[in-house]
């Protein structure tokens, strides 16, 4: 599959088995799930259906404050769970098709995946200790 390197955006190719051993950007050499995957309709799917991570997946849009605000939030919870969620930001203006199909109503939307099924949904930004409490959930029902 094809990630989007989430530091320096160069495309890595790497089988999916690979996300579960730590893998590093073959440009810039950092932790390539160190920081939130800007991921669209193909690579979502890919993702929640096949990858040995569970999948945490913030739903936002460029017009959305409190997407915004939430942004770095999101960020931190990638850094702190490298290698143990995978995080995922899926653009709902440019994934409309995706988006409808989920039937996400309200964005900010967070949503953790797990070989294929969604665990479970919220609406609203979190605050931090409420998204670290919604990412070690998925963790534990993923496991
Ligand atoms: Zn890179």
């Amino acid at each position: 599959m094809k990630i989007p390197c989430p530091h320096c955006h160069k495309t890595n190719q790497l089988a999916i088995e690979r996300l579960a051993s730590q893998p590093i950007c073959g440009a810039c050499k950092k932790d390539l799930l160190s920081a939130p995957l800007e991921v669209d309709e193909q690579l979502f799917e890919e993702l929640t259906a096949q990858s040995p991570l569970p999948v945490i997946a913030d739903f936002w849009a460029s017009w959305c404050g409190p997407c915004k605000m939430f942004a770095p939030t999101f960020q931190a919870s990638a850094l702190k769970h490298t290698n143990e969620a995978l995080h995922v930001k899926i653009n709902t203006e440019d994934n409309q098709a995706l988006s409808q199909r989920l039937s996400i109503r309200s964005i900010p939307t967070l949503a953790a995946y797990s070989k294929g099924k969604e665990l479970t949904r919220v609406s609203g930004a979190l605050p931090a200790p409420s998204l670290e409490q919604f990412v070690q959930k998925a963790m534990q029902d993923a496991s």
